[in-house]
C-alpha cells in the first residue's frame, strides 16, 4: 500500500503526517515561520520516507489550481508557491486544497461524514471557513468558496474585525472578533456571558444561509471557538428558530477526528494526487 505524506498548513502551525490513515499516522508539528524555513522543516520530516505523494490542506486564500497561497496578510506568504516548493524538494505529486476542504475529506473518509454525499465542514477559530462536499465532490467553483465572509443581520454594536468587510460573519464571530468586541479572550468568556448567545445567533445565521443554499445532510463544526461545549446546542436552538420549520435542520456535530481532520484530509488529497497521476 502506498505511503502518503500530509501537511495541514495553518497560519500559526504546520502539522505534518505520514501514513495511510488514522491507524498508522505519524505526526510532527512546528510553528509557521518564514516560508522557506517552514518548508525546510517539512521537507526534513518527509525526507527518506519513500512517499507516493503529498497532500496539503492549506490556510488561504489559495489558488487551488496553481498551488499558491494568494492574498494573505501573513508576512512573506503572499503568493508563496507552497505546492511547487514541496514538489521541487521531494519530487512527488502534490495534492493541494484549502484547510477546510481537506478537513471535510478527512471527516468523510474516517469521521463524522462517513457515508454522506453532501455535507459541510465549518471551522470557527482564528477565521471562519467552510468546506463543502456536494453530491460527493468537493465544491470549488471558480477557485474555492469563502463561506466565512457571508453577510448576516447583526446588532450593529460592533464594527467587525474583517480587514476586507468589517462586519461579515468572520469579522463578527471568529475568535479574534469576539476578543475585540468583549475585551477578553474567547476562551476566558464564562459560559453564562451574553457573548455566547450573540455568537450562537451569528453562527446560526451563517448556517441558515449555507443550509438553504447547499442542502447539506450534516454540518460538522470544528475550530477553537467550538471547543466551548455549550455552544453547539445554542446554535442548534437558534437555527431551529431561524429555519422556522420550513427546511428540516441537518444535524450539527463535532468533528469525529478531533484536531486531526485536516492532517488526515491531507492523506486523502495525497491519495487523489497519486491516482490522478497514474490515470
Ligand atoms: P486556527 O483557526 O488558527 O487554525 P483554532 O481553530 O485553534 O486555530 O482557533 C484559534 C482561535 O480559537 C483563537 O483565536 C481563540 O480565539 C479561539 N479559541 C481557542 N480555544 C478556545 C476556547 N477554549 N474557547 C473559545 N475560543 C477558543
Ligand atoms: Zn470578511
Amino acid at each position: 500500500m502506498p505511503l502518503y505524506g500530509s501537511i495541514e498548513a495553518g497560519g500559526t502551525k504546520f502539522v505534518c503526517g505520514v501514513g495511510t490513515g488514522p491507524g498508522d499516522l505519524k505526526r510532527c508539528e512546528f510553528p509557521t515561520g518564514e516560508p522557506q524555513e517552514t518548508v525546510r522543516r517539512a521537507v526534513e520530516f518527509f525526507a527518506g520516507q519513500q512517499l507516493a505523494s503529498i497532500g496539503i490542506a492549506s490556510f488561504g486564500p489559495i489558488d487551488c489550481k496553481q498551488g499558491r497561497i494568494t492574498n494573505t496578510p501573513k508576512p512573506g506568504w503572499r503568493n508563496f508557491d507552497l505546492a511547487g516548493e514541496m514538489r521541487e524538494a521531494l519530487r512527488v505529486p502534490i495534492g493541494f486544497d484549502t484547510d477546510v476542504n481537506g478537513a471535510a475529506l478527512g471527516e468523510q473518509r474516517w469521521g463524522a461524514a462517513r457515508g454522506l454525499h453532501t455535507f459541510l465542514y465549518v471551522t470557527v477559530g482564528t477565521g471562519i471557513g467552510g468546506g463543502a462536499v456536494v453530491d460527493d465532490r468537493l465544491l470549488h467553483g471558480r477557485n474555492h468558496p469563502e463561506m466565512g465572509h457571508v453577510l448576516i443581520p447583526h446588532d450593529r454594536k460592533f464594527a467587525g474585525a474583517c480587514p476586507f468587510h468589517g462586519a461579515c460573519l468572520e469579522g463578527l464571530a471568529a475568535g479574534p472578533a469576539m476578543e475585540a468586541r468583549w475585551g477578553m479572550k474567547a476562551s476566558d468568556l464564562p459560559p453564562d456571558h451574553p457573548a455566547w448567545e450573540t455568537e450562537a445567533q451569528y453562527l446560526a445565521a451563517g448556517l441558515m444561509n449555507w443550509i438553504v443554499t447547499l442542502s447539506p445532510q450534516r454540518v460538522i463544526l470544528g475550530g477553537g471557538v467550538m471547543s466551548q461545549i455549550h455552544l453547539l446546542a445554542r446554535i442548534d436552538d437558534q437555527l431551529q428558530k431561524l429555519l422556522n420549520g420550513y427546511v428540516e435542520p441537518p444535524d450539527l456535530v463535532a468533528p469525529e477526528l478531533g484536531n486531526r481532520s485536516g492532517v488526515l484530509g491531507g492523506i486523502v488529497l495525497a491519495e487523489a494526487a497519486f491516482y490522478n497521476q497514474t490515470k
